[in-house]
């Protein structure tokens, strides 16, 4: 599936396609595969840092990341915003992931609307 360069970067394959104007990306299993991110650079004459897209199975969300500035040489990335996933066959409690077989979560305080 992957194929490693020298530089220990990997070319895509089944996992990427372009379709229309966009490129869609499948982040595959990421608690069971070595792939965890997406990441996202623009590359333009505005200049803007790239940003990071994990998956938070404990809040049943999207976590968008931002680099916050280096330390050691290394990125340091930073929650900058997390979205709700929202299914429309998922049955989980949008706050605990607990399955809702009411209106109302009977691990947590949320109430559907
Ligand atoms: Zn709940």
């Amino acid at each position: 599936m992957f194929a490693q360069n020298a530089g220990g970067k990997m070319k895509i394959k089944d996992r990427a396609r372009i379709y229309k104007n966009k490129i869609e990306v499948d982040l595959f299993y990421p608690t069971i595969d070595i792939i965890q991110a997406i990441e996202i650079d623009l590359i333009d004459v505005r200049k803007a840092y790239p940003i990071r897209i994990e998956y938070d199975f404990d809040r049943n969300g999207w976590m968008i990341k931002q680099t916050i500035g280096q330390q050691d040489g290394i990125d340091v990335w930073e929650e900058a915003a997390f979205i709700t996933a929202q299914s429309t066959n998922y049955n989980g409690c949008p706050e605990c992931g607990e399955i809702l077989k009411e209106k109302n979560c009977n691990n947590c305080q949320y109430e559907r609307e």
